[in-house]
């Protein structure tokens, strides 16, 4: 068969990732335009060994939306397509071995009733019904999914590549794409040992080839090829005589899977220790196919005798077969889905270690992206350009192991994990350590977190602890006295050029601010969702001060430089690393920062939302006033290496006043109660200014990009409507993600919440059907599994009017 020489889509690699994506695409109405391509047989990669299973205990309500695509699509692919996929509804069940497992499990159990997979919390009695074999000493619980199982990886990949086929989609196998050229229309031309194909789009789906796909176009895609083992036991005949198959078992203590495999046994370790990287030092062969690597006992088998302390029938099997085979392993263990940084309609779909259970739901929410220029569930998770070039080889690999010994670990909220880290760390650092800081990680930034006042650590968890009143303390200086926080995260742009204004007033919803002001805006997709937040500040007629989230370097990077049209006079500085930010905020921070300037600081020459290039104890600094904790206040934005002098400039100065430091989660709290919503977390790329009833953000009487869905979106009544509430909770506040109940019907979720220390009151936002919005409606949050009313809020909790603000 001639190979097309023009497609839409040409996807590279055919496993379940790549795969996956062709269905989907397929299914979006592209399946006439899109061509997969592949070196060898179809899952001859990593997906064809793979142990199939595919859980739906997953907490992120984003990563479980695409687990459960997998579980409702697998059981139903051979119906529709004729050929068997290997599905088994087995259910799984994994066990809590402490107090804070148990709480997770709750945690888990909200995403499941806010998605709609079956799961129940159980005991050891339970367990035991649902697996005799099973020694349940030390388990206090078991998490039991059941609508989950696992597939036989090459039949129901097989089974999508036919669906996708049936609609109109084309796969060529045995041929090793060699390179890809970026053409100067805009197009790419794939090179294949079968000729040339040219096409819109390019998609990495290349598994554990994919940082060198991605290499032909100079992108940078961070994972490592973990080596990952399974073994099959021989026959156990008290298996062949069950009628009902055994759940699949995942357990921390051997940090291992174990199940029933036809009638024999399988077992699948995550080893906490001796982990090793694939084909370290000499890279991937391209012509290799179906490579596996010699088996490792050596390196499993202490896990492997935990396993047989579970289960002790394993003992009186020997093993038929042992499986050890690569895995690409991302530095936060969530698969790189979106587009690659940099070059426009390059895309990735790969970086997953459960491939299996994501390929179809990873497939599903990226076709919808590239169609329709979004998914509907948040994908900032999953976007390839959340890691930046600070993640360098050294730092993946430190923080691909960590995921990997981790996988039936529970990282508590509040756990900080070292590996790979500081990786952006600025001249503070060390004296923040000093001060006793703990730090925080924001894409490869350290970030004060809290400041420890004797030494004490947190005694991290899902609910309130010992460093509850800490934090109130340090929330506390801010609105009585005055607060100084190093926040240099901040992604930081100098646009500038005579069609600066055009061009940022095209792109964003809001006015741009007049000389000397600040906006708060949005970049807007042309379907009306929130693609980013920018902080403006106009410096001059032609130039401007942009911010945005640590997180949106790349990606706001790329929105601004792919939406400059030919010929516009406008330049975009990246300026992220040239400064760090000290925020000083409270009522006393005037008094405090007019001691080291003359710059007349009152609201005569320096009110809110305005921005100045001044100096501060010598030092030129941009000073914005505008802050996030809803304080009088000013940012200052220094250069890098003179931080440390304005911080000890500040500190000097302010002792007086009763200055002190403060981290993110004292933030957390002081902008719960101005009900500040956070990009990313409730403005994301699910939602329009309507359904996050922050209108008063877009001006209509003006053109911008999106402007025609917004007006669609007023007109029509939204799924869900943003609103911000007060809960009666007890001992542990909203974290996100949380189900919200009315009449015992789910009615929406919450995104994010904490404690205001001032109002004392826990507060959240959430997103709940309209009718619920109404301020004084109530109804109810589950909180790990207690439901607590809520009521909603007319206005933000402390200080509606921004007298503090103003002042
Ligand atoms: C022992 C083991 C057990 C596992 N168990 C599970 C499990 O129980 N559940 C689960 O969900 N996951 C499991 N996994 C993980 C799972 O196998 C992977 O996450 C998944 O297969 C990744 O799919 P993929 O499509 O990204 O990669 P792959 O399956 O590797 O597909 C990539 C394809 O790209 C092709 N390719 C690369 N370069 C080119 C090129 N230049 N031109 C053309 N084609 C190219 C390759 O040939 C390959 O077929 C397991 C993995 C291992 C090793």
């Amino acid at each position: 068969m001639n190979m097309k020489t023009h497609a839409r889509v040409v996807i590279i690699g055919g496993g379940m990732m790549g795969v996956g994506l062709l269905y989907h695409l397929a299914e979006e109405g592209w399946g006439n335009d899109v061509v997969l391509i592949e070196k060898g047989e179809l899952t001859s990669g990593s997906t064809w060994h793979a142990a199939g299973q595919c859980p739906s205990f997953i907490a992120n309500y984003n990563m479980a939306m695409i687990h459960h695509h997998g579980n409702t699509l697998y059981p139903k692919l051979e119906a529709m397509t004729g050929q068997a996929t290997g599905w088994h509804g087995c259910g799984g069940i994994r066990f809590a071995l402490s107090q804070e497992e148990l709480d997770y499990f709750k945690l888990v159990q909200g995403t499941a009733a806010n998605i709609g997979f079956r799961m129940e919390i159980i005991g050891p009695d339970e367990i035991r019904r649902l697996n005799p074999f099973v020694d349940t000493k030390g388990v206090i619980a078991g998490a039991w999914t059941l609508d989950d199982g696992h597939v036989d990886p090459s039949s129901c990949c097989n089974a999508m590549a036919i669906g996708a086929r049936n609609m109109g989609a084309t796969i060529y196998k045995y041929n090793r794409v060699l390179g890809i050229d970026k053409l100067p229309n805009g197009e790419f031309k794939v090179r294949t040992q079968n000729g040339d194909i040219t096409c819109q789009h390019v998609v990495n789906a290349a598994g554990c080839y994919a940082d060198r796909v991605s290499a032909w176009l100079g992108v940078k895609t961070q994972f490592t090829n973990m080596l990952h083992q399974y073994v099959v036991t021989e026959e156990i005949p008290e298996f062949a005589a069950r009628d009902v198959e055994l759940p699949v078992m995942r357990d921390p203590y051997p940090n291992a899977y174990y199940r029933q495999e036809q009638n024999s046994g399988l077992i699948g370790i995550y080893e906490r220790a001796n982990t090793v990287e694939a084909w370290a030092g000499v890279g991937q062969k391209w012509e290799a196919e179906n490579e596996l690597f010699a088996p490792d006992f050596d390196r499993i088998m202490p896990w492997l005798e935990r396993v047989m302390e579970r289960m002790p029938i394993f003992e009186s099997v020997g093993i038929m077969r042992v499986i050890n085979g690569a895995i690409s392993h991302t530095i936060d263990s969530n698969p790189l889905v979106g587009p690659a940084p940099g070059v426009k309609n390059f895309w990735l779909c790969t970086g997953s270690s459960i491939g299996i259970a994501q390929g179809a739901g990873c497939g599903k929410y990226l076709a919808q992206w590239m169609v329709h220029g979004d998914a509907e569930i948040n994908m900032t998770g999953l976007d390839p350009r959340r890691f930046g070039d600070y993640a360098d080889k050294a730092y993946t690999d430190a923080k691909a192991h960590r995921e990997y010994w981790d996988m039936y670990d529970l990282v508590l909220p509040g756990e900080e994990r070292p590996e790979g880290r500081p990786a952006r760390a600025t001249p503070l650092y060390a004296k923040q350590k000093a001060k006793g800081a703990v730090h925080t990680e924001g894409f490869g930034w350290e970030r004060p977190k809290w400041y420890s006042p004797d030494g004490r650590e947190e005694e991290c968890g899902f609910r309130r602890n010992n460093i509850f009143d800490v934090i109130g303390d340090e929330h506390r200086a801010v609105r009585e006295r005055v607060g100084v926080m190093e926040l240099p995260s901040f992604s930081k742009w100098d646009v500038s050029g005579a069609d600066a204004a055009a061009f940022l007033d095209r792109i964003t919803a809001n006015k741009l601010p007049k000389v000397g002001g600040i906006v708060l805006t949005h970049a807007l997709g042309e379907n009306g969702r929130y693609q980013t937040e920018f902080t403006i500040t106009r410096l001059a007629e032609d130039r401007f001060y942009l911010l945005s989230a640590s997180f949106c370097q790349l990606r706001d990077g790329d929105l601004l430089a792919f939406a400059q049209r030919e010929g516009e006079d406008v330049v975009i500085r990246d300026i992220t690393m040239d400064y760090s930010v000290l925020i000083v905020a409270g009522p006393h921070s005037r008094d405090l920062l007019s001691k080291l300037t003359d710059q007349d600081l009152t609201n005569a020459s320096f009110r809110w939302l305005n921005g100045k290039e001044i100096e501060v104890a010598g030092i030129p600094v941009r000073a914005l006033r505008v802050n996030y904790v809803g304080e009088l206040g000013w940012e200052l934005h220094v250069p890098m290496a003179q931080v440390a002098e304005l911080y000890d400039a500040v500190w000097a100065a302010g002792e007086e006043f009763g200055v002190a430091d403060f981290g993110t989660y004292a933030m957390n709290s002081l902008r719960i109660e101005k009900a500040y919503a956070g990009f990313g977390v409730e403005l994301t790329n699910e939602i329009t200014p309507v359904e996050a009833a922050m209108e008063r953000f877009v001006r209509l009487d003006k053109a911008f990009v999106g402007k025609e869905a917004v007006l669609a979106a007023k007109e029509r009544e939204p799924r869900l409507q943003m609103c911000y509430v007060e809960v009666n909770v007890s001992d542990a506040d909203v974290a996100g993600g949380e189900p919200v109940f009315h009449e015992g019907q789910v009615i929406g979720l919450t995104t994010s919440g904490g404690y205001g220390y001032t109002v004392q009151k826990s507060l959240a936002f959430a997103y709940v059907r309209p009718q619920f919005t109404k301020p004084g409606t109530t109804f109810e949050i589950e909180i790990l599994g207690e439901r607590c009313a809520a009521t909603v809020l007319a206005e933000a909790a402390y200080d509606a009017g921004n007298a503090r603000l103003k002042a």
